[in-house]
């Protein structure tokens, strides 16, 4: 557990995350003084102290990395550890979709945020400038999965759990002020919080009023981006209505929405509703002329119940397991060109790194090759492997002990 200490108190860092209403007065009063908060992941203090950025995201207040500090923090347990070496991906290829830049991320989505009539189409794409070199534009998946890579979310250091207040933190902290086609991010996209209890009006009416700049004229829709965990999906007389976890708000989405929805993301629509999964959204929203809100686009991520990406509801069940034993893994993401030959998972406390395969689709032709093509790079570097082959129980499948 991960102490951070603002304004007089010291806390566990989850505690903040997932109750950012309530400690929003001691963290904006630190922020003017002394400018920073305190990270205590280490055994002993370091004689400079391990100072966390306090940054504003919405209306409240999050902690973040500072600058060139990641490897100070203690690797094993802190979640603003970050080695020094690690190299972020595109950061000279100034042509990326998704560049990290100072102040957070600068994105441009294929998505258009703005369009001129309502009801013409649902997938609008921006117009792409003339001339070859202009700007690649990331789909709506890709920015989801690498804002989650970026977050540090497809790791796992041996916590018992991880719950949405978590989530959401880190995500801010790696969206901070960046700029999503052209825009401030923070007027464009909006991290659902945890529903607390105890200050849900504080929570209520940041969402309330980030839904309201929302908003369609005879001429134009504004459009404007979530992420939130997907609760249910149900048919209505007009098409389908979503719901989101921390929310009473609904949402409605038209069939075609759906259709198109189902047939991308087929893993991640199956296990909607199943308790030992979660799905996560990222929806692109628009306001109807009858003032109700629509999804206009979205992309769904499976997770497991801790929110690590899996790509089946096998790896789902291999997360969890690996979650329950208290291992350190992490679930490398497929992103660019190149990432096809990452493992599904990976152990990191292992002597040896141990590479972990789920072969869930037998029969496919395709899939089959890619698994011959992994066994025979692992042998050839001689890496560990552990590989699950369901039907066979999970529970049959050895794991190296961690070192
Ligand atoms: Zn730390």
């Amino acid at each position: 557990m991960t102490l951070v200490s603002f304004d007089g108190v010291t806390v566990a860092l989850t505690e903040v995350q997932d109750n950012p209403a309530k400690y929003a007065r001691a963290l904006e009063r630190a922020k003017k003084a002394p400018g920073y908060a305190v990270c205590r992941c280490l055994p002993t203090s370091p004689k400079t102290p391990l100072r966390l950025v306090i940054r504003r995201y919405g209306s409240l207040f999050h902690l973040a990395r500072w600058p060139d500090d990641g490897h100070r923090h203690n690797p094993k347990t802190c979640s603003f550890y970050r080695a020094a070496s690690e190299p972020a991906r595109s950061i000279n290829d100034t042509l990326a979709a998704i560049r990290t830049i100072a102040c957070g991320l600068d994105v441009k989505l294929s998505t258009s945020l703005s369009v001129r009539t309502v009801d013409q189409s649902t997938r609008l794409s921006s117009h792409a400038t003339p001339g070859a070199m202009s700007r690649r534009a990331a789909p709506l998946l890709g920015f989801l999965q690498r804002v989650w890579e970026e977050a540090g979310l497809n790791e796992w250091t041996g916590a018992p759990s991880r719950g949405w207040g978590t989530c959401n933190a880190q995500l801010v902290s790696v969206l901070g002020d960046g700029k999503l086609n052209g825009k401030p991010m923070q007027d464009v996209l909006h991290v659902m919080r945890r529903y607390d209890d105890a200050d849900g009006s504080c929570v209520l009416a940041e969402l309330r009023s980030f839904l309201d700049r929302i908003k369609t004229t005879p001429a134009k829709a504004d459009r404007a981006l979530l992420i939130a965990e997907l609760r249910s999906v149900e048919p209505s007389k007009y098409g389908f209505v979503i719901k989101l976890r921390q929310t009473y708000e609904t949402f409605f989405a038209s069939k075609a929405v759906i259709e198109s929805a189902v047939d991308s993301f087929r893993s991640a629509w199956a296990m909607i509703g199943e308790a030992s999964a979660r799905v996560v959204v990222l929806a692109v929203i628009e306001r109807t002329k009858e003032d109700n809100l629509r999804i206009v686009d979205l992309a769904l991520q499976l997770c497991n119940s801790t929110f690590l990406p899996c790509d089946s509801s096998f790896e789902v069940a291999m997360a969890n397991r690996l979650v329950a034993e208290r291992r350190r893994f992490v679930k490398p993401l497929r992103l660019e060109q190149g990432d096809a030959m990452l493992p599904d998972f990976k152990l990191t406390d292992t002597t040896v790194p141990t590479a972990i395969e789920v072969y869930g689709m037998q029969g496919n032709a395709q899939y089959m090759a890619r698994k011959a093509e992994k066994q025979a790079l692992y042998a050839r570097e001689g890496t560990p492997c552990v590989e699950w082959m369901p039907p066979i129980d999970l529970a049959s499948v050895q794991l190296p002990a961690a070192a």
